[in-house]
């Protein structure tokens, strides 16, 4: 007996991952039929034309760029300026800024305009969320306080009522609430690390390239802005990161200018300081009964390659390709055998990436004397080895 569903697919959490879910799903040819909820308690809002830059800014590769075309969200998200780049230069904290052992990566050395872009993250959620609530997505502003998942439906509580579902997607973030009401465990650690983020003025143009430093303490990542600015993201222990957010502003323009090698100057601080702890996850298995994970509730890794929502977006193509196969098999959403092909293939190619990042992380920050002189060695082989720079830049790009 077949049972009443208020939504095919209930989409927990309207951040960037849920909400281009949302938004593939109600526009796709084979999904659109799908009812789809979007259950987000504070949904992003679009900025107005003279509020500054937030400090939340993710890589967007060229994959994800496509995702936001597909939807109809990067025509919004242009009109705020995204910055494009198109080179991406690596060193070693031993090394000169661009010296021989720097390994770069050029944009039109894989025949592309950019690499990618530098997007502001609540601008891509409030584009993602303006399509779908236009393709037909319901909204619903609360949170899921608690779920039941059944064979043959999900039931999730959401402000004070009970909504049915063919399927419930936790994109709820790292801290998944919805992964834990399923008692879906996994494998991480948090880093003996923090990153700081903000925003600063060099004296330098950044010429549009995106720069990373590997300092004995963790990597400093410099991103250009479209206003000439660059966006750190500094990765360090956590109490030299507590003391670099305390210095006052000539103290940690001068501390953050020191560790950039003057790549780009001096540099001036422009904007607040915060600090995010680091950690890295991949959960056990994506999928439970009329349940899958997907972005940040699936898998979290360092922030040294601006992977993160990237492979989130990965993420949402292939179990948008998944549910419109069930679906052309005149199948259900919550079919077991759908949501375990996506679940083994997501798990599998985000284990790979943490696991590559989590190694670069520990290659970078290991201070012996051998290690020190093989990884330069290293960065000035890739840079010299086409195949294998070509695989990298590929990677960088966003094929999966
Ligand atoms: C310092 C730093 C720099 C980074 N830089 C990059 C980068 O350059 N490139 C890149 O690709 N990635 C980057 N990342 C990673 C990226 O920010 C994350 O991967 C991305 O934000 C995850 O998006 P998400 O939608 O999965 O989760 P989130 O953005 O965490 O969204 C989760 C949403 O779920 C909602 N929610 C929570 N609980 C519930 C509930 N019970 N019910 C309903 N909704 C709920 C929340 O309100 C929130 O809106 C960086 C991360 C850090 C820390």
């Amino acid at each position: 007996m077949s049972v009443r569903r208020e939504f095919d697919v209930l989409i927990a959490g309207g951040g960037m991952v849920g909400a281009a879910l949302a938004a593939l799903l109600a526009g796709g040819e084979r999904t659109r039929p799908l009812r789809v909820g979007l259950v987000e308690p504070q949904p992003a809002l679009p900025p107005l034309p003279a509020d500054p830059l937030e400090l939340r800014v993710s890589a967007l590769s060229r994959a994800a760029e496509r995702l936001l075309v597909s939807v109809g969200a990067w025509s919004l998200v242009e009109r705020r300026r995204p910055c494009a780049y198109e080179r991406m230069l690596v060193w070693d904290g031993a090394s000169a800024p661009a010296g021989a052992e720097t390994l770069s990566f050029d944009a039109a050395e894989a025949g592309e305009p950019n690499l990618g872009h530098i997007v502001e993250n609540r601008v891509v959620a409030a584009a993602l969320i303006e399509r779908a609530l236009a393709l037909g997505v319901t909204l619903l502003r609360s949170p899921v306080t608690a779920l039941e998942l059944a064979p043959d439906v999900a039931r999730a509580s959401v402000g004070g009522r009970t909504v049915t579902a063919g399927l419930v997607v936790a994109a709820d973030g790292a801290d998944s609430p919805l992964r834990q009401l399923a008692g879906l465990g996994g494998d991480g650690e948090v880093y003996p690390a923090e990153a700081i983020v903000t925003h600063l003025r060099p004296e330098l143009p950044h010429g549009g390239a995106a720069r990373q430093r590997f300092l004995a303490t963790g990597p400093l990542g410099i991103l250009p802005l479209a206003d000439g600015r660059v966006s750190i993201v500094w990765s360090t222990t956590p109490a030299e990161a507590a003391r670099l957010v305390a210095l006052d502003d000539a103290g940690f323009a001068a501390a953050v200018t020191a560790a950039s090698d003057g790549a780009l100057g001096a540099l001036a601080v422009s904007a607040p300081r915060v600090r995010f702890p680091l950690r890295r996850f991949n959960a056990a298995s994506y999928a439970a009964t009329r349940l899958v994970l997907v972005g940040d509730a699936a898998h979290t890794v360092h922030p040294l390659a601006g992977q993160g929502v990237n492979q989130g977006f990965l993420d949402v193509l292939a179990l948008a390709e998944e549910l419109g196969r069930a679906l052309a098999e005149g199948g259900d959403p919550g079919d077991p055998r759908a949501l375990g092909r996506y679940a083994r293939a997501r798990r599998a190619d985000n284990a790979l990436m943490g696991a590559a990042l989590d190694a670069l992380f520990r290659l970078f920050t290991d201070q012996r004397a051998a290690v020190r002189r093989g990884r330069r060695l290293g960065l000035a082989l890739v840079n010299r080895a086409a195949p294998l720079k070509r695989l990298l830049i590929d990677r960088a790009l966003g094929a999966p």
